[in-house]
């Protein structure tokens, strides 16, 4: 960590004592709120670029503070992974993904599948494999009916990379899909394209943002798209705004896409009406 002009010998400065209050604070709020259920997903629609279909959603968590208002993953995710408590709010998160997907296919809602994001300590955690088995079973869902997004900062350490091929090899011998989430961001090496197992590259949606105007941008995802197609893999753009956006990667060949362009994140009910006025 980067220490502040003024920190002295004698111990942390202001700002540090307060950011140390503010972890051990959000740390005790997090475990409340676990164990109350103080969490909500939210759904994140995906669609196809060739045809328009729906191809499923990615779920996104949402903390909803009572005194503090909305909290966003980007400020609770880190804390929760420092502290060890990632492990158990993956696992709620997947809980309560399938077994909502599964009341949806019980109301005939047409909904293929869901992407849930998992934290390595909790991929490297020795159950994941008996979660995913147990919730399929007790659900009947197909396992298409689910991806589990990682992220390339799993390939950041050797050691982490290598214990994951088991667990991700397992999911996917059952049919689960494995997807890298902001590929392209995390590390030159593409390795591990080789060595793990995985069915999908989710383009990180830096390389969407100025996609219509950067020539470049364009080169680097149709790169991303003879890749994905010569490793046979599902190619997914997110963070796409505009149609100029949706356009490009449609004529590239990349084939689905999410971001606020289509739909934003959103509840469970918003989301099945979003579906219904669809049909
Ligand atoms: P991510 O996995 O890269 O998720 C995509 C983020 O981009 C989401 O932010 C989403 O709301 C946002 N987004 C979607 N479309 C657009 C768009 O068109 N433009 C822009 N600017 N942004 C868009 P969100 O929901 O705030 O989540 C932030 C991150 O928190 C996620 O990034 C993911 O890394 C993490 N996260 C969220 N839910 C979970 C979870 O259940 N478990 C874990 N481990 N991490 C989670
Ligand atoms: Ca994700
Ligand atoms: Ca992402
Ligand atoms: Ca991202």
């Amino acid at each position: 960590a980067k220490l502040s002009g003024r920190n002295t010998a004698r111990g942390f400065s202001a700002e540090q004592a307060q950011a140390l209050q503010e972890k051990a604070w959000m740390e005790g709020e997090l475990r409340e709120a676990l164990a109350r259920g103080g969490f909500v997903l939210h759904f994140q629609p995906q669609c196809s670029l060739q045809d328009g279909r729906v191809l499923g959603a990615e779920v996104l968590l949402r903390w909803p503070h009572p005194q503090r208002g909305l909290i966003p993953p980007d400020r609770f995710i880190p804390v929760a992974e420092e502290c060890g408590l990632i492990v158990a709010l993956d696992a709620w998160v997947l809980d309560a993904a399938l077994r909502q997907l599964a009341r949806w296919h019980a109301q005939g809602l047409a909904l293929p599948s869901l992407a849930v994001n998992l934290s390595p300590p909790r991929l490297l955690h020795g159950d994941l494999q008996d979660q995913v088995l147990r919730l399929l079973a007790q659900t009947g869902l197909p396992p298409s009916a689910l991806t589990l997004e990682v992220t390339e900062r799993l390939m950041l350490d050797e050691r982490q990379d290598r214990r994951a091929v088991e667990p991700l090899s397992q999911l996917r011998a059952l049919g689960v899909g494995v997807s890298i989430d902001d590929f392209g961001t995390g590390y030159s090496c593409l390795g591990y394209l080789r060595r793990l197992p995985i069915s999908e590259l989710k383009i990180d949606r830096s390389f969407v943002h100025e996609l219509a105007e950067r020539p470049e941008d364009r080169a680097l995802v149709a790169a991303m798209v003879t890749m994905a197609r010569g490793c046979r893999l599902q190619l997914v753009a997110e963070g796409v705004e505009t149609e100029a956006q949706a356009q490009v990667l449609r004529e590239l060949g990349c084939d689905a896409y999410q971001g606020y362009g289509l739909a934003r994140p959103m509840p469970a009910a918003e989301l099945e009406a979003w579906l219904r006025g669809r049909l």
